[in-house]
């Protein structure tokens, strides 16, 4: 088969989520002809601001706000078709036509998955990443049970009939009979609500994979959009403290149908320290005042829920992670400027394990549990000059570059954009 030119390009996560992934695909994606989501749900936030009005998007990818690009939600996402409906109110709200295309064969949140997620959290207790609630769990599990419903099926009547009827009865059976909760909900009043978000969604949808194959064909541009962070990838994170898809950039060939040989330029989106919602170990946390410090300065509180994150420093064993699963090309160094003022920064660089150096993320939780980080610190910088962006990378304090280049060495991978406030000027490119 011909191999085209790539113009293709995925962002990535390199931690926990919330490393600035909507603000970096923005600045791309006035040069993107498609910007594409691959995975995950509405339990995914992005934040982007531009020229001062500030977006909040959990489903519809960030590219959205250009206007320009087409929005793909493509096949590996599973859609609460509600949500999707009110975020398409939302932006239309604002000013903005949504361009925007809805795979076929995307699955469907049901009111049961949700029910059934709130059933579980008291089932997973301690052992998983706190649940936003959404179903997101419960759909991905429904979709490899095979009772699942694809977006295709809100469209045909009868089928969505004889698969809701499958799927319905085994989620009821599971919350009530083997969870001892309840579910109310009938599969009447179901049918009716989905039947009528199918017909409000139905101008939205296509085969995705097909309109992709051709734009790329035609030498158009795309932008993948992941989700959360390495971190939190079903295989390669801190299972099962993670998310219940992949989110590492080889999804996208599965998430999307769009090969992995063509995607040209994968970019990891670190942050400059880090930050995370919900249980797990984490080696580099920092509590108290040194914590709520940062936590304040970098305004981090989950955009979805709303809640506290917890904060750390800048992890490289898990950045060195996310640089060879997603097989990362370059890397984008965001919210360096929430690092200002302070006289040194400490980098973990490695664990120590019950006596032992080690340089690689591990499998065993014990293991994790009991990683200790070893950090290197380097000087801070002071405050940055304003209009710095527009200066150029030479520009920045000579401290800042010693700390870029240290963050490059260790983990072999080149940083080329640098990030230093949350508008889309606000970046540097080198
Ligand atoms: P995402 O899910 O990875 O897109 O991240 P979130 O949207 O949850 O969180 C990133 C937050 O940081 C958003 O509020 C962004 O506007 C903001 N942000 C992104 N880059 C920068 C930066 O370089 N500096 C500052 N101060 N904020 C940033």
């Amino acid at each position: 088969m011909t191999s085209y030119q790539s113009d293709i390009t995925a962002i990535v996560g390199a931690q926990w989520g919330d490393e600035g992934k909507g603000k970096i695909t923005d600045f791309f994606a006035g040069n993107s002809d498609y910007v594409v989501r691959f995975h995950g749900g509405n339990n995914a936030g992005h934040t982007v601001i531009v020229d001062g009005e500030t977006y909040k998007l959990h489903l519809i990818p960030s590219g959205i706000v250009y206007g320009s690009p087409v929005s793909i939600i493509a096949n590996g996402v599973v859609v609460d078709p509600k949500a999707l409906i009110d975020e398409i109110a939302y932006v239309i709200n604002k000013g903005i036509t949504p361009k925007l295309m809805v795979s076929d064969r995307a699955h469907v949140i049901m009111p049961y998955h949700i029910a059934l997620d709130s059933v579980l959290s008291g089932h997973q207790a301690k052992l998983a990443a706190g649940s936003t609630g959404r179903g997101i769990a419960p759909v991905y599990a429904d979709k490899m049970f095979r009772n699942g419903i694809r977006i295709i099926d809100l469209l045909e009547p009868d089928i969505f009939k004889e698969k809701l009827k499958k799927g319905y009865s085994f989620s009821k059976n599971l919350i009530e009979k083997a969870l001892g909760g309840t579910f109310d909900i009938s599969m009447d009043s179901i049918y009716d609500d989905y039947i009528e978000y199918g017909n409000k969604l139905n101008s939205y949808v296509c085969d995705t994979s097909v309109e992709l194959f051709n734009a790329h064909k035609s030498g158009k541009s795309i932008l993948f959009e992941g989700a959360q962070g390495i971190s939190l990838d079903v295989d390669h994170g801190i299972y099962p403290y993670t998310t219940s898809s992949n989110t590492a950039a080889g999804h996208i060939s599965t998430g999307t149908g769009v090969s992995f040989r063509d995607i040209g330029k994968i970019i990891g989106v670190v942050k400059a320290y880090l930050s995370r919602v919900g249980e797990s170990p984490l080696p580099t946390e920092i509590h108290g005042e040194e914590a709520n410090n940062l936590r304040e300065k970098g305004a981090e509180y989950g955009t979805t829920t709303g809640r506290p994150r917890r904060v750390g420093w800048l992890d490289l064993v898990q950045v060195r992670q996310a640089v060879r699963v997603n097989g990362l090309t370059e890397i984008a160094l965001t919210k360096l400027d929430i690092l200002n003022g302070f006289k040194t920064l400490p980098i973990c660089i490695s664990y120590e394990i019950e006596g032992k150096q080690v340089k690689e993320m591990p499998a065993s939780l014990h293991d994790y549990r009991c990683a200790k980080p070893v950090y290197t610190s380097l000087p801070g910088w002071g405050d940055l000059p304003n209009n710095i962006w527009d200066m150029g990378f030479d520009a920045l304090p000579k401290t800042m570059k010693e700390y870029i280049s240290y963050i490059e060495t260790e983990v072999e991978c080149p940083v080329k954009i640098i990030s230093v406030g949350p508008q889309r000027h606000e970046t540097i490119l080198r």
